[in-house]
C-alpha cells in the first residue's frame, strides 16, 4: 500500500478522539502486511517497532496523531469522509500516512542505528490528550530515547517548506472555569445581597492585567441568569490561559486564585476556581532543531517559525525526551485547518516521508 492510499483510506473513515477503533485496526493490518511488528498502546493507539543495527537500546520515536474532528466535510473530494459529521480536518490522516511511509522505508533498509518506534497516537484533539495516556504506559522503558519526532501539516507554508522553531514553540493550554456564588436578590436591595455579577466583572478586570508578551488569558464566556432587577446566586465564567513558560504558568494559576479570594473578600462572594490543566508547552531541543534545519536546507526550504499560541499534546513528550516538532508545508490552497474545506496538497506526503526517514539517520 502506498502512503497516499493509506492516507485516503483513513481520510474516508475518520474517527473522533479515543474511538479510533477502525483506524487502529487498519494501521495494524497495514503494518502486518509490511512485516512490521506492532502492538496497541493507550487503547486505540498503535506502537510499531523496527530494529536496525548496533545498540538496540538507542531509540528514536516517530510520532503521528490519528484522530479526527467533529466537522462535516465539504471538500467534495472523491475520498471525502463517509462518517457523517466527522472529518480529518487537522491533517492527522496525513501525519499517519507519512509515519507509515517512513516505517515502510526504514523496515526495508534496517541500516539505521538502534531501534525506531512508530507511534500512532490517539486522541490529540481532546484534553488531556493521548500523549499523556501513552506515557502513563511507559512504553519506552529500558530504551534511551535520543529523539522524539513529530510533525504537523501547515497551510501557511508551501509544499517543500519545513517550518522550524528552536526552544519554546507552542503554548501550554489550560481551561479556566470560575463559579462566583453568593446570596442573590432584588437588584434594588443591595444591602441584602452579594453581587455575584459585579464580583465576576471585577475578577475579569483584574486577571486581564496578567496578560503579557509571554502569557495570554481570556475569559470567553460569562453567564449570569438574572434580570434587570434580579442579581443571581451564581455567575459563571470560562476562558483559556496559554503560556510558553512552565513557571509563569504555575505562578498564574496561583495569581488567579489569589485574585478571586481578594474579590470575594470585597463582595462577600465565594468563588470556586477550576483550572483544567491541559497540554504543556512544546519545547524543541535546540540541537535536534539545528540538525533538522541543516537537513531541510539541503533539498527543501527551511523556514523559521515564530512561537504559536496554539497547543499540542506533543508537549508531554518534550518534557521527558529531547524532542523535535516541525511543520510541513501543505500549500496555502489547502485552506484553514479545523474547517470543513481543509484539503492538504498530497504532494507533501512524499516530502514528509523523505524528510522523516532521513532524520532517523541524522538525529543523535
Ligand atoms: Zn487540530
Ligand atoms: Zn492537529
Amino acid at each position: 500500500m502506498t502512503p497516499i492510499e493509506f492516507r485516503r483510506h483513513i481520510h474516508r473513515h475518520p474517527e473522533l478522539s479515543f474511538v479510533e477503533f477502525e483506524t487502529a485496526a487498519f494501521i495494524e493490518g497495514a503494518l502486518a502486511a509490511e512485516g512490521i511488528e506492532c502492538r496497541r498502546v493507550a487503547g486505540t493507539g498503535v506502537l510499531a517497532k523496527i530494529t536496525g543495527c548496533g545498540d538496540a537500546a538507542r531509540a528514536i520515536v516517530l510520532r503521528a496523531d490519528i484522530d479526527a474532528l467533529p466537522i462535516t466535510e465539504a471538500t467534495g473530494l472523491e475520498y471525502a469522509s463517509e462518517n457523517e459529521g466527522v472529518m480529518h480536518a487537522c491533517g492527522h490522516d496525513v501525519h499517519a500516512a507519512i509515519l507509515f511511509g517512513a516505517l515502510q522505508r526504514l523496515n526495508l533498509s534496517r541500516d539505521f542505528e538502534g531501534t525506531v518506534f512508530g507511534l500512532f497516537q490517539p486522541g490529540e484533539e481532546c484534553n488531556p490528550g493521548g500523549a499523556s495516556k501513552v506515557l502513563a504506559e511507559n512504553p519506552f522503558e529500558g530504551y534511551d530515547v535520543v529523539a522524539m519526532v513529530g510533525n504537523h501539516t501547515d497551510s501557511g507554508l508551501e509544499v517543500g517548506q519545513i517550518g522550524l522553531c528552536s526552544g519554546a514553540f507552542m503554548a501550554s493550554n489550560d481551561e479556566l472555569r470560575l463559579y462566583v456564588r453568593g446570596r442573590g436578590g432584588h437588584g434594588a436591595m443591595r444591602d441584602k445581597l452579594n453581587d455575584t455579577v459585579a464580583a465576576a466583572a471585577n475578577i475579569i478586570a483584574k486577571i486581564n492585567t496578567l496578560n503579557s508578551n509571554d502569557l495570554v488569558l481570556s475569559i470567553g464566556k460569562v453567564q449570569a441568569e438574572g434580570a434587570t432587577n434580579i442579581i443571581p446566586d451564581l455567575t459563571y465564567m470560562e476562558g483559556t490561559m496559554r503560556t510558553f513558560d512552565q513557571s509563569l504558568r504555575e505562578q498564574t494559576w496561583e495569581a488567579i486564585r489569589t485574585t478571586a479570594a481578594e474579590v470575594d473578600a470585597l463582595f462577600g462572594t465565594t468563588t470556586e476556581v477550576d483550572i483544567n490543566h491541559g497540554y504543556p508547552c512544546v519545547v524543541n531541543d535546540s540541537r535536534l532543531t539545528e540538525i533538522a534545519r541543516t537537513l531541510a536546507s539541503e533539498s527543501l526550504e527551511a523556514v523559521e517559525l515564530p512561537k504559536r499560541y496554539t497547543a499540542e499534546d506533543f508537549g508531554f513528550y518534550t518534557i521527558q525526551y529531547p524532542s523535535l516538532f516541525y511543520r510541513l508545508g501543505v500549500g496555502r490552497a489547502a485552506g484553514g485547518s479545523h474547517t470543513s474545506a481543509f484539503a492538504p496538497d498530497e504532494r507533501a506526503i512524499a516530502i514528509g516521508v523523505d524528510f522523516m526517514s532521513a532524520l532517523v539517520y541524522k538525529l543523535r
